[in-house]
C-alpha cells in the first residue's frame, strides 16, 4: 500500500488525536509530532515570566524569542533547552493555554516551527488548524467524541499520572477550551472540506487505527 506522506490529524480536547496519531505514526514508520505541546510549552514559559495572559504584544514577543524542540519522538519537550515534560499536562497550563494560544502574534511563531519540524514529509501531526492551515496539502483526518466520552477518556489518563482530576472537571476544562479554540478569529477549530471525519464514541484506539490506514492507503500500480 501507499500512504499519504504527510497526514494531518485534527479535533477538540481529547478525542483521541494523540494516541491515535502516533500509534498509525508507529505503523507507518513516520514521525510524529503533537502540535498542542507547542502552545503548552509557550503557556509554560508565560507563567514563568509572569506575562500577564492578556498582554498580546508580550506573549507573541516572548514566542518569537523562544525555540520549542521536540524530543524522542514526542515523548519529550525542551523550551531553549530546559526540558518541561513533566509539567505539560498540568492544571495551571491547561487553564492558561487556549487563552495564550488564540494570540495571532502566538500562531505565528508556533506555526512556522511547526511547517519546518514537516519539511521532510513522513509525518503525522495532530493538533487544532493542522489540515486547515498549517499542512493544507496534507492527507486530513478529524477526530471527534462526545464531550462526556472524553472527560472519562482524560480523567482515566490523568489517573495513571501525578496530574488526577474528576471527570467533572475534565469536562469543565475541555468545555471551556473546545470554546475558546473553535470561537477564535485566528484558525479556528472546525473540520476541512476534504477530510475524514471519524466520531471516536465506542471504538477502541486499535480500530480508529485500522480504519484510518484503510482509507488512507492505496494500492500500488501493477
Ligand atoms: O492538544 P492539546 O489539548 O494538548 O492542545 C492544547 C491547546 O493548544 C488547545 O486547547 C488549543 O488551544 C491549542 N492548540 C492550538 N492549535 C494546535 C494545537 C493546540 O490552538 N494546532
Amino acid at each position: 500500500m501507499l500512504y499519504p506522506s504527510v497526514i494531518a490529524i485534527d479535533g477538540p480536547v481529547a478525542s483521541g488525536k494523540t494516541t491515535v496519531g502516533r500509534e498509525l505514526a508507529r505503523r507507518l514508520g513516520y514521525a510524529f509530532v503533537d502540535t498542542g505541546v507547542y502552545y503548552r510549552a509557550i503557556t509554560i514559559a508565560a507563567l514563568d515570566t509572569a506575562t500577564p495572559l492578556d498582554d498580546e504584544a508580550a506573549l507573541s514577543r516572548l514566542a518569537e524569542a523562544m525555540a520549542v524542540r521536540i524530543g524522542d519522538g514526542g515523548l519529550s519537550v525542551l523550551v531553549d533547552d530546559v526540558d518541561v515534560t513533566s509539567r505539560l499536562r498540568a492544571p495551571e497550563v491547561d487553564a492558561a493555554v487556549s487563552p495564550v494560544a488564540k494570540v495571532g502574534g502566538v500562531r505565528r511563531a508556533m506555526v512556522a516551527q511547526q511547517r519546518a519540524t514537516a519539511e521532510g514529509g513522513d509525518v503525522v501531526m495532530v493538533g487544532r488548524d493542522i489540515g486547515t492551515h498549517v499542512l493544507p496539502d496534507a492527507a486530513k483526518v478529524y477526530l471527534d467524541a462526545s464531550p462526556e466520552e472524553r472527560a472519562r477518556r482524560r480523567s482515566k489518563e490523568l489517573a495513571e499520572t501525578a496530574q488526577a482530576r474528576s471527570e467533572d472537571e475534565v469536562l469543565g476544562n475541555l468545555r471551556m477550551r473546545d470554546a475558546i479554540d473553535s470561537g477564535r478569529e485566528d484558525s479556528p477549530l472546525r473540520v476541512a472540506d476534504d477530510a475524514l471525519h471519524i466520531v471516536t464514541d465506542g471504538l477502541e484506539v486499535a480500530d480508529v487505527v485500522e480504519l484510518l490506514l484503510g482509507a488512507l492507503g492505496t494500492k500500488e500500480a501493477e
